[in-house]
């Protein structure tokens, strides 16, 4: 596999990443992750603003503009002959040559760039989108900024293994009895034809397919209530779904072990997953 670091295109054995760097000892970085169908990357423009927005929240320089971000992923997609899968960029505080809390002087110390690619056949014909998931619901205890994609990803993977070792898919975040998101994705439920998802703010990531997803769904003139929802409400509804870059729309038929509606993916989540795939294909780059 061919990585990208700091204007280099290397085999990933030379690629190289100081000891010293502040995304490795602070996590002091962000990250993206587009996918790719059909060799083109899907919702990118969304991707390049979301990142601009979490390194200009934590002062980190952006290295690059939209047009050079989207030449190196292409660049990437090419080299390594991707057509379904994933691109995978961080961008980090930088390598200051010291461990220290403050940050370093940003005229001195830039900021460290990687992008790798990760090979998904069956990324979008995907047999979990139609058997559904399970999930389980744990208490959300990470910090209040998560509208900031950054790469302190502790607590959502040991949610992924609470979840594993529960036997079910992955789980959903739980603060002040209202369901935040998922370990890596935005949660939807649907009652009465009515698609239920939490409101914008620092409580969660803004998803790039969250807004294509809302965006289609008034195209399909389906509503949409922006409101938070309980863990009952959840287990109470005719379906739950949650979207992210790389899953797409995925139904959610099981929730602490309750079902959901019939427990079979519902026709809104499936429909919206259709639409999803069909546009995002359309429109990907
Ligand atoms: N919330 C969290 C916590 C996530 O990690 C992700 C995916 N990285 C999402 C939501 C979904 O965002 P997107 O649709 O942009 O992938």
């Amino acid at each position: 596999r061919i990585v990208y670091v700091n204007g280099e295109y290397l085999p990933e054995a030379e690629a190289r990443v100081s000891v010293f760097d502040r995304g490795f000892l602070m996590a002091d970085g962000v990250y993206e992750v587009t996918s790719v169908l059909d060799g083109k990357l899907v919702d990118f423009a969304g991707h390049t603003q979301r990142l601009a927005r979490s390194l200009a929240e934590l002062g980190i320089e952006n290295p690059m503009g939209a047009e050079e971000w989207l030449a190196v992923h292409r660049e990437l997609v090419a080299r390594n002959a991707l057509t379904e899968g994933m691109v995978y960029l961080q961008v980090t505080r930088g390598n200051p040559g010291d461990r220290d809390f403050a940050f370093p002087d940003p005229a001195v110390t830039k900021p460290t760039v990687v992008l790798f690619t990760q090979s998904k056949p069956g990324l979008a014909d995907n047999p979990a989108a139609k058997a559904g998931m399970k999930v389980i619901s744990i208490p959300d205890i990470r910090w209040g900024r998560r509208d900031i994609k950054t790469v302190q990803l502790l607590y959502p993977s040991m949610g992924k293994m609470m979840a594993k070792a529960a036997g079910v898919d992955d789980a959903w975040l739980v603060e002040d009895g209202f369901v935040t998101e998922g370990t890596s994705n935005n949660v939807y439920i649907v009652k009465g034809g009515r698609i239920v998802t939490r409101p914008l703010s620092n409580d969660i990531l803004h998803g790039i397919t969250r807004a294509a997803l809302l965006r289609y769904a008034a195209e399909a003139q389906l509503t949409v209530e922006e409101r938070p929802f309980t863990v009952d409400e959840a287990k109470a509804a005719d379906e739950a779904f949650f979207t992210s870059a790389s899953a797409f729309v995925m139904p959610v038929v099981e929730i602490d072990g309750a079902k959901v509606g019939t427990g079979a993916p519902g026709p809104v989540a499936t429909r919206l997953r259709e639409i999803y795939l069909d546009e995002s294909r359309k429109a990907a780059v």
